[in-house]
């Protein structure tokens, strides 16, 4: 049969054996690839077609013995047909006697594949941000999540609030490492950031935690807040902090407009994150504002309080064009219908996925289990005694469909990694952790289910590793021993 075959074909049976095992690097693995029976050596783009029917991050990719020919119908649909080029082109490097021609139609399975990155608890240049972009692009990422704003550090201008940059944006310290850590950005280097991801066909989505992660606005503007110590600085450990905007303050909520304003300014993008995680309600229950105004608004506990306080931001939001997402706290009653959250906790997002459904919410998954992509990935990794450990295996584990029939996971609309920085404070630490992780990250929300391959997901990995190198100048190496400690 083999014989026939090749002869039909014109190809010599080795040749033929050559091409029907060969298999195509691309991560994320395509939606559809249709082999046909020959060799091409050459990648450059012979010809460009608009096609409507594409959707809007789909694009085709005809490979044939000539050059290639690509169709899309938007520029990032364009430029995810050059990408999946140029990965090829690097596996053409190593394959002298050329790659398999065929037809490539891909299209994402989930709208939603993002990155977070804590630029909080470590500054991050801009340039470094910019070629976490690059890889975020080169696997077919989309959102760019910057939490832009925690405990540890504010990075956010806002004119009329000096302090923000002589205060908030500076630290004496991290967890005893007698080493000082400061930066804010300007608004031109946010815009420039925001254009350089749309370019890549990225939405970068800002964020700003509230009511809690916000001691570094309190030691500057303690005004704000409920009943802050007197001389609070800006946090220098991990944890939590107590200090929670106070809803009752005017001033403070006048700063919440001046930032949704500045917010409105720098991103074109409908979503501002606004957290709502880890905010202990301790300073609410006691603070007489707080108190008074419950039984006014007839609120029967901080739970009302936070759900009333939440509805607030949103229609401040709401009149700037702007949504809120927020990380999920265990208590669907708190969110209206319609919002997205993001599950996150260690195994919680079994539950979470039932309660969000049941409430009409939109979910993306983070799960700590899987997403979490600061913690360590090897076992031998320090955790710090409280981080989970995640290896590329469980990365790659992540089913977003949860085994779910539709009409229970039809609200998942896609697939996030966090890269908290609180012991990464460089881009090259970031980029440690993230990688190959985002790979599996990217594989999953961009690939049908059928097409899952633990086994070939490896191999590709491996056979990025010196382009992955060349292309970012970052090793994708990972041993117990290659990683440079945070000090
Ligand atoms: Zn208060």
């Amino acid at each position: 049969m083999k014989k026939r075959l090749s002869i039909l074909l014109g190809l010599s049976t080795a040749l033929l054996a050559q091409v029907s095992l060969a298999q195509y690097q691309i991560i994320p693995e395509p939606a559809n690839i249709k082999l046909s029976q020959s060799i091409t050596k050459k990648l450059n783009i012979i010809q460009e077609k608009k096609n409507a029917q594409l959707g809007p991050e789909a694009y085709k990719l005809t490979l044939t013995p000539k050059g290639s020919i690509i169709e899309y119908s938007t520029p990032v649909g364009k430029s995810f047909a050059i990408v999946t080029l140029e990965q090829l082109s690097d596996q053409l490097k190593t394959s002298p006697d050329g790659i398999p021609t065929s037809i490539i139609s891909d299209q994402p399975t989930l709208p939603w594949r993002g990155m977070m990155i804590d630029v909080a608890r470590h500054y991050m240049p801009m340039k470094d941000i910019k070629t976490l972009v690059d890889t975020m692009h080169f696997y077919k990422l989309n959102k760019l999540h910057i939490h832009l704003t925690d405990d540890q550090g504010w990075r956010l201008p806002i004119p009329g609030y000096p302090k923000l940059k002589t205060i908030s944006s500076k630290r004496e310290e991290m967890e005893g490492n007698k080493t000082p850590s400061e930066g804010m950005y300007t608004k031109e280097e946010l815009k420039a950031l925001v254009k350089y991801c749309a370019d890549r066909g990225i939405e970068v989505i800002p964020e700003i935690d509230v009511p809690g992660h916000n001691q570094a606005l309190a030691a500057a503007y303690p005004e704000f807040f409920c009943s802050p110590e007197p001389g609070l600085k800006v946090r220098t450990t991990a944890g939590v902090s107590k200090d929670l905007l106070c809803p009752q303050k005017k001033e403070g909520l006048k700063f919440m407009g001046a930032v949704f304003d500045e917010l409105k300014d720098i991103f074109p993008s409908k979503i501002v994150h606004l957290g709502g995680d880890e905010a202990p309600t301790d300073k609410w229950q006691t603070c007489p504002l707080c108190k008074e105004a419950r039984t006014k608004k007839n609120q029967k506990d901080c739970h009302d309080q936070m759900r009333d306080f939440f509805e607030t931001m949103t229609q401040m939001l709401a009149k700037r064009g702007k949504e809120p997402q927020f990380w999920y706290e265990d208590n669907a009653s708190i969110y209206k219908k319609g919002q997205t959250v993001f599950t996150w906790r260690m195994g919680k997002t079994p539950s979470t996925i039932k309660h969000t459904h049941e409430a009409g919410l939109k979910l993306i998954l983070a799960p700590g289990e899987h997403c979490y992509f600061d913690y360590p990935q090897l076992p031998q990794h320090n955790n710090r005694g409280w981080m989970g450990r995640i290896t590329l295996e469980q990365a790659y584990n992540l089913d977003p469909t949860y085994k779910l029939p539709k009409d229970q996971n039809d609200h998942i609309v896609g697939v996030h990694c966090t890269m908290w920085t609180e012991y990464l404070p460089t881009m090259d630490q970031v980029l440690y952790r993230a990688y190959p992780r985002a790979m599996a990250l990217a594989e999953k929300g961009w690939t049908p289910k059928e097409s899952w391959s633990w086994d070939k997901f490896q191999q590709k990995v491996q056979a990025h590793k010196p382009s992955f190198e060349k292309r970012f100048n970052h090793s994708l190496e990972r041993t117990p021993d290659n990683e440079k400690p945070f000090k």
